[in-house]
């Protein structure tokens, strides 16, 4: 099989270093960039959580992994996230059962109950420093038909056993110190990590069992070889018979229609300074990262250091201005009226790889050729076991063993305008919220 890419932007425009994350996170380590003609077993493109996931294991195998990455490990959405561990998709369990058919939807949602402690068992097996807190993660209900769906999402995740509590209204106010609201699913698995440190551990993790990370090696290309693919950079090139995809929302158009299949939203956060330990007590004193049912979701969590972090759905930027962010600074008064006088000096945002259906999808594009991308915003749970199911499936595992589907490509028409569309639906999704 053979193309040609059309263009080649080069995510490493779109820098990360405003964040919070940034400052706080550990070191990362300085990794070679691909020069010269190079062998591996497998090719693994993007060092996020789905990537380096997928090395881990195949490392962890004995395989001989190569990693590339257009800039460094966790440079993406993995470097710029909320952190929140979320042991759930968007959608509601019956939901998936039902798309899917009972057995392999009920073998779906087995899987998406233990991507958190996936997460926090793989920090503790490489002893990786991201300030791990598994402490539960909250939804909580907005609006009458936030109430309805919260009751439902409960009893649907109780009846498969998952560990989910219902909180309510005076119960839920004493967990999280705020009082805006009415109900609240608790998932006790649930918790928090520092996403940039996450994901830099990992790859020094991968890189101490054997997987070779490389840096500053944007691929332009892959192409069928003698012995499989070629991979390409500007630099060099890795030869091998076995590829794994992880760009997701960065993605450049190394593949036809895959960047198309996924619309990337930004989604922007603010982070104030450490709390005073008074003002602290009040803000998410028991559970400490949370997130409500409205369309254009507020999440929100405190870091190792008590500050306060908070998100939503923002412009097409990854710098925001201090005029976009001022949403978040009244969404965070409204919460918690006693941070009225907080500043906020950290502000940043990043590419939520966002699918039609709103759940993650998983290819097989050519022989030996796989990726996995569109995790809805739930990416640090379900980004680490995509690629442990991206490294299974790429060892030659059954697509009837694998917890998870392989569907076809389907680019997302009108692609190229999906600003467009993405635009009028944040209005549209605004004022639904507002009459909820
Ligand atoms: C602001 C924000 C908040 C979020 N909050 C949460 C949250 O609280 N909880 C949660 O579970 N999820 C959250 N998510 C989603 C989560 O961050 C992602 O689902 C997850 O990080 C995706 O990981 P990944 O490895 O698939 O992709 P990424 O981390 O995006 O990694 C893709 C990598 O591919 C590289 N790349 C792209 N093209 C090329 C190329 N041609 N050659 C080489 N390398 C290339 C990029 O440089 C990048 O490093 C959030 C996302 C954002 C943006």
């Amino acid at each position: 099989m053979s193309f040609n890419p059309p263009v080649f932007e080069d995510p490493a425009r779109d820098s990360f270093e405003t964040s919070l994350w940034h400052e706080t996170a550990i070191a990362v380590p300085r990794y070679p960039k691909l020069s010269g003609r190079q062998k591996a077993e497998v090719v693994v493109i993007g060092s996020g959580y789905t990537g380096l996931s997928a090395a881990i294991d195949l490392a962890a195998q004995g395989k001989d992994v190569v990693v590339l990455d257009a800039r460094e490990p966790g440079f993406g959405a993995s470097g710029r996230n909320g952190g929140q561990v979320i042991p759930a998709f968007k959608y509601d369990p019956d939901g998936i059962a039902k798309v899917y058919g009972e057995e392999l939807g009920e073998a779906v949602l087995d899987m998406v109950s233990k991507t958190a402690d996936v997460v926090f068992d793989l920090v503790r097996r490489f002893d990786i420093a991201c300030d791990p807190r598994q402490t539960g993660w909250i939804q909580a209900a907005y609006g009458s038909s936030g109430i309805d769906k919260v009751k439902s999402r409960h009893r649907q995740w109780q009846q498969r056993g998952a560990p989910v509590e219902l909180l309510e209204r005076d119960e839920l106010a004493r967990q999280t110190g705020t009082g805006l609201y009415p109900l609240g699913v608790l998932f006790r698995n649930g918790g928090t990590v520092q996403p940039l440190s996450y994901a830099r551990g990992m790859a020094i993790a991968a890189a101490s069992i054997g997987a070779r990370i490389l840096a500053y090696s944007l691929v332009r290309a892959i192409e069928p070889d003698a012995s499989g693919w070629r991979v390409s950079t500007a630099d060099g090139s890795v030869t091998a018979a076995r590829v794994i995809i992880a760009t997701n929302g960065y993605n450049t158009p190394i593949w036809p229609g895959l960047r198309e299949s996924v619309v990337p939203l930004y989604s922007m956060q603010i982070a104030s300074p450490p709390l005073p330990p008074e003002l602290s007590r009040q803000v998410l004193p028991v559970v400490e990262a949370m997130a409500d049912t409205r369309r254009l979701v507020w999440y929100f969590r405190k870091d190792r250091d008590h500050r306060f972090v908070i998100g939503s759905r923002g412009p097409f930027k990854a710098r925001p201005s201090e005029s976009d962010a001022r949403t978040l600074v009244e969404a965070a008064c409204k919460l918690f009226p006693a941070l009225r006088d907080t500043a906020f000096p950290y502000r940043w945002a990043g590419r939520v790889a966002m699918t039609t259906d709103q759940i993650p999808h998983l290819h097989q594009l050519a022989p030996g050729v796989f990726a996995a991308l569109g995790c809805n915003g739930r990416g640090v749970g379900m980004g680490t076991m995509m690629g442990k199911i991206l490294a299974a499936a790429s060892m030659g595992a059954e697509r009837q063993v694998l917890p998870y589907p392989v569907s076809e490509l389907h680019p997302i028409p009108f692609h190229a305008f999906h600003r467009v569309g993405v635009h009028a639906m944040i209005t549209c999704y605004r004022m639904l919220d507002q009459f909820s």
